[in-house]
């Protein structure tokens, strides 16, 4: 899965939003959050991030962000 990390807060960029292919990124007020069971693992959605916030789970250190996406993208 990809992650949404905390460059993305109050960013306003959605164009990764605009190409996810199975539309599984939640909005909060301040940021958003991909759902890691929805999310294909397309890549697509990476190089469009303008604020580089948005990283493949198989990054060091990103267990945090994988449960805080899934947190947020089942409360939004
Ligand atoms: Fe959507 Fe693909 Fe990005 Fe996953 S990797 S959030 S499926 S665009």
């Amino acid at each position: 899965t990809y992650v949404v990390t905390d460059n993305c807060i109050r960013c306003k960029y959605t164009d990764c939003v605009e190409v996810c292919p199975v539309d599984c990124f939640y909005e909060g007020e301040n940021m958003l959050v991909i759902h890691p069971d929805e999310c294909i693992d397309c890549g697509v959605c990476e190089p469009e991030c303008p604020a580089e916030a948005i990283k493949p789970d198989t990054e060091p250190e990103m267990e945090t962000w994988v449960e805080f996406n899934r947190k947020f993208s089942e409360a939004w």
